[in-house]
């Protein structure tokens, strides 16, 4: 079977990525998504092994010295989060597109690695007041936690040109079209 490819969907946290991914999964049966490793805990309704795989501390830090990553990243308050370069090459080898949801230097270190074999959509918030409402809409954020993701997503945005393409979330759909379109372009390569 042929070898798969790679697909960063990468944005400030709150940027849109998980919604516009479970869109994704819907219309091609071809992708996969990377389930990451973290050591924040789980919120309500998260499934070890299919959202992330939730670990110790202990844990993340031995996969680390093992080797078993292809990035990790620490932030919001020392929690820890990495792909598993098993999760991915699994997925490549069975020659799915592989999604992997993730931030802004984790898919800089990605995009080196896989380099054309990748594709880097950086899905961008209108603005930084509306990714604050839309965090605090989601609800998943205590005043600390908020106040973290938003003073990182200040430094992330301005990352946006190191990727293949910028896609303002503004409207959902209209942005889901234009991901979308971006994904099949990618997917009819070689
Ligand atoms: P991320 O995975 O990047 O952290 P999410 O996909 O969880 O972001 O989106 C953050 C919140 O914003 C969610 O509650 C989601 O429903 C909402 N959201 C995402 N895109 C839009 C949009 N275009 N318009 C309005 N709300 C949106
Ligand atoms: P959340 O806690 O909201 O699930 O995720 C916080 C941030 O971590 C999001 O921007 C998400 O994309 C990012 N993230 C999730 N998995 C990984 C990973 O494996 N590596 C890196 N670098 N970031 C990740």
């Amino acid at each position: 079977m042929k070898k798969g490819k790679v697909i960063i969907l990468v944005a400030p946290s709150g940027g849109g990525k998980t919604t516009l991914a479970r869109r994704l999964f819907k219309d091609f049966e071809e992708l996969k998504f990377s389930v990451s490793a973290t050591t924040r805990p789980p919120r309500k309704g998260e499934v070890h092994g299919k959202h992330y795989y939730f670990l110790s501390d202990a844990d993340f830090d031995q996969k680390i010295k093992d080797g078993e990553f292809l990035e990790w990243e620490e932030f919001y308050g020392g929690k820890k989060y990495g792909t598993l370069r098993s999760e991915v090459d699994k997925k490549l080898k069975s020659g799915y597109f592989v999604v992997l949801d993730i931030e802004v230097k984790g898919a800089v270190n990605i995009k080196d690695i896989y380099g054309d074999e990748s594709l880097s959509l950086f899905i961008q918030p209108p603005s930084v007041d509306v990714l604050k409402q839309r965090l605090l809409d989601r609800g998943t954020e205590d005043d600390e936690t908020l106040a973290l993701r938003l003073e990182r997503a200040k430094k992330e945005l301005t990352y946006a040109d190191q990727f293949d393409r910028v896609i303002i979330n503004d409207d959902l759909d209209t942005a889901y079209s234009q991901v979308k379109e971006a994904v099949i372009k990618f997917m009819n390569q070689n």
